[in-house]
């Protein structure tokens, strides 16, 4: 098997150092299966996304050394793509237009609660008549498409990291949004949602391995379920666990530096930094070593030796790291 493997970031802010992590992750499983690492930028948030964040994270990616092999491609330049998904899934009748208002959501959610149910959506309009699609449409409404989630369904899958995962369809919150229709619903899908897209760009991308942040693991076993209904082969999953602070609470702005430009300002090394980051989370050996160059860690990288616990940002660690250099 060609291993291929991708990061995608949103450009909503600088290059954060979880992500920065998942793509040290993604670069030594790369380099040790002689893969490739490609180089993916989710830009379909229009309001949230600037060109100055995508200079960011492309930079601090090559000052880390992490250099991608294919890209970096544009979600927003990919929409014809995500179009067609979306057409293969509404003429499958796995997706349907559904035109509830926020109001009409809101009022769901609160009934659910007050009954002490967990808010999802009831799947109201998944069964609409073609008059009753044409009289929401004549009140002007705004469809989305959500894709219909089956809820007896259970979604397995062995997660390189985690092993053996679960999911209930149940747990899934209802049918999926997958897209906003803009304007009418002629003109097909303007925003396509992040569940949809990043699985046809793992599939465009023949991506093989899709190692990202274990905050992703409900969205992974939503996109298992679009894999299948689109009739593709499902990549293997692995989630890493996340970067905490000394605490043990996930690293945070309060910590003081989460963007990878926040340590090149403060003097530190980018080969210290990478080199702390890439054994955060996993032990490479029992020797007493304690600084490998990246080559030696890509040889010897191994997903199944990730822990599955948070990895604790140890400072003093790294600046001991930074001051072998
Ligand atoms: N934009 C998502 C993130 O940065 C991508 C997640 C993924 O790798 O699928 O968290």
């Amino acid at each position: 098997m060609t291993v291929r493997v991708r990061i995608a970031p949103s450009p909503t802010g600088t290059l954060h150092i979880g992500t920065a992590r998942t793509a040290i992750f993604n670069w030594l499983f790369a380099s040790r299966y002689k893969g490739k690492f490609i180089l993916r930028i989710e830009d379909t948030d229009e309001q949230r996304s600037k060109p100055e964040f995508v200079e960011d994270i492309k930079s601090g990616l090559a000052w880390l050394g992490l250099i991608w092999d294919e890209g970096p491609f544009f979600q927003t330049q990919r929409l014809s793509s995500y179009h067609k998904a979306i057409q293969q899934l509404l003429d499958q009748g796995l997706a349907y237009r559904c035109y509830c208002t926020s109001e009409e959501l809101e009022n769901m959610k609160e009934i659910q609660k007050s009954n002490n149910q967990a808010p999802k959506y009831d799947n109201r309009h998944r069964y609409l008549t073609a008059e009753q699609r044409e009289a929401f449409e004549a009140e002007g409404r705004k469809a989305v498409i959500r894709f219909i989630i089956n809820e007896e369904q259970e979604i397995r899958w062995n997660d390189l990291i985690r092993g053996h995962m679960i999911w209930k369809g149940t747990d899934l919150g209802g049918d999926m949004v997958i897209a906003r229709v803009k304007e009418s619903s002629d003109q097909l899908f303007g925003q396509p949602l992040y569940n949809l897209a990043v699985v046809v760009d793992d599939i465009d991308m023949n991506i093989s391995h899709v190692i990202r942040g274990e905050d992703h693991i409900a969205n992974t076993a939503k996109q298992i379920l679009l894999y299948e209904a689109l009739g593709k082969t499902i990549p293997y999953f692995a989630h890493t666990p996340l970067i905490l602070n000394k605490e043990g609470r996930k690293l945070s702005k309060r910590d003081g530096v989460t963007s990878i430009n926040d340590f090149q300002k403060m003097g530190f090394l980018s080969e210290a930094l990478v080199n702390y980051m890439s054994l955060l989370g996993w032990t490479l050996s029992d020797s007493t070593q304690e600084i490998f160059s990246l080559k030696e860690i890509a040889e010897s990288f191994d997903l199944e030796r990730v822990n599955k616990a948070g990895a604790k940002f140890d400072w003093d660690k790294l600046d001991w790291v930074n001051s072998q250099y």
